[in-house]
């Protein structure tokens, strides 16, 4: 059976690198994410040789998974960091990131968060409007700061991906469209406390086809081209990340050395620092969602394959849509059936998938839904008051919790009962 790197079968028993799924779930009861350290690992070193001829700094999107222990594990690989909070800035540097590694994006960065992001001297602004330069400029200007930016521009693109994860199309929030970035980047020379630094694109997430890439890259070229001829001093394109994974069987994984080749022959000659952004590229495949089948419920058309994870844990197939790859933690069974595999949460879209050929399970099974190392644990919530599923990293032969489970004390103390309440 074909499965993601770093997850084999060994005498039918579902592995992640050489720890059994199943001994895992021994300890740590279902449902939990478990993350391969080593598939994290790989995932970055593809990256940096790839880009290896190119002047780059691998900047991880922090969004995709922004666990301590991997943000330890890329910072350890001398990666930067991508963020999009005053919390992801915390991260990255609590988990080691130097702050002149950092990049900072998003549509709505808050007086609070830039303060934080200039008092770290981070490395760079990704902007996305006017109004967010001129309060950068301000804010600096009391700090007696001069922050480097580059301007997002929005290169109206077709990513040709989920219409939730598009970014780059002028009808999307992101970004400023080249028409008109041109006077934003005039307007952000002549405010006293910027640096105009470079360029940023992204255009979207979750990208098989690298044809909107390479559209966009030739974009932003020919648009450096210009502001340097405006006398703009350009060192920096930053092309945001986006390359996608294959979550079906049938979909191929883009290949990150054909993504490079893209990336030089569109940018190389302008003698720019390259960033990339990537997060699900590097995250994605490592990490699977272990649960159990808690009933079979027989309807009167279909069977239900009833799990002990839900879209809480998991929102990516109600969300978008979006495909997993469901596999038994046991493969020894030959028989199959064809399942509605859902989760317990009272909401008719808390389904994984629909007539899924699984083979024949039964409750107590346990349950691999793969590729959910990336916008998995992050998006999750406690929904149904269902506690959070812990994560796990496995390297080699060993396994560690590198997020427990809360209990359920510790999440109804969380709420505060106000005394004319209490009588
Ligand atoms: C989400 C995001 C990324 C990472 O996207 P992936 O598809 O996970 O690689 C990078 N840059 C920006 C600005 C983003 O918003």
């Amino acid at each position: 059976m074909k499965t993601k790197s770093h997850i084999s079968y060994f005498d039918n028993q579902m592995h992640i690198e050489n720890v059994s799924v199943e001994s895992i779930a021994k300890d740590i009861p279902t449902p939990f994410y478990c993350y391969s350290y080593s598939a994290i690992k790989a995932a970055y070193l593809e990256y940096e040789a790839a880009f290896s001829e190119l002047d780059t700094m691998i900047c991880y999107a922090v969004k995709a998974n922004s666990n301590q222990a991997i943000l330890k594990t890329l910072s350890d690989l001398g990666a930067g960091a991508d963020v999009v909070s005053e919390g992801e800035i915390r991260r990255a540097l609590s988990a080691g990131i130097p702050a002149n590694k950092i990049v900072f994006s998003g549509v709505a960065k808050t007086e609070a968060e830039i303060t934080l992001a200039l008092d770290n001297d981070i490395f760079q602004f990704n902007v996305e409007s006017e109004p967010e330069l001129l309060l950068i400029s301000q804010i600096a200007a009391t700090k007696n700061k001069f922050p480097a930016i580059s301007i997002r521009i929005n290169p109206n693109v077709c990513a040709k991906t989920h219409e939730k994860i598009t970014t780059g199309k002028s009808e999307n929030k992101f970004g400023i469209p080249i028409a008109k970035a041109r006077e934003v980047y005039r307007y952000a020379a002549s405010l006293p406390n910027i640096v105009v630094q470079g360029v940023d694109v992204h255009i979207g997430s979750q990208l098989i086809d690298l044809v909107p890439f390479e559209e966009a890259f030739n974009k932003v070229a020919e648009f450096v081209t210009i502001l340097k001829n405006d006398g703009h001093k350009i060192s920096i394109i930053d092309i945001g990340g986006g390359l996608g994974i294959d979550y079906s069987e049938d979909e191929i994984e883009p290949d990150k050395n054909a993504y490079a080749t893209i990336v030089k022959h569109c940018l190389s000659h302008l003698d720019c620092k390259i960033i990339i952004e990537p997060g699900r590229s590097i995250v994605g495949n490592a990490g699977i969602l272990v649960s159990s089948v808690v009933y079979v419920k027989k309807g009167e058309e279909r069977q239900f394959l009833i799990l002990d994870a839900g879209m809480n844990d998991l929102i990516r197939p109600s969300m978008y849509d979006a495909y997993h790859q469901i596999k038994p933690v046991n493969n020894s069974v030959t028989e199959v059936s064809h399942y509605d595999i859902v989760g317990p949460v009272c909401e008719t879209g808390d389904t994984f998938s629909k007539n899924r050929e699984l083979p024949t399970a039964k409750a107590g099974d346990l349950i691999g839904i793969l590729s959910c190392g990336a916008y998995g644990t992050v998006m999750s919530s406690t929904y149904n008051t269902r506690l959070n599923a812990p994560e796990i990293m496995v390297n080699d032969k060993k396994f560690a919790v590198i997020k427990p489970r809360l209990s359920y004390e510790e999440v109804i103390a969380q709420d505060i009962i106000p005394d004319w309440l209490l009588k």
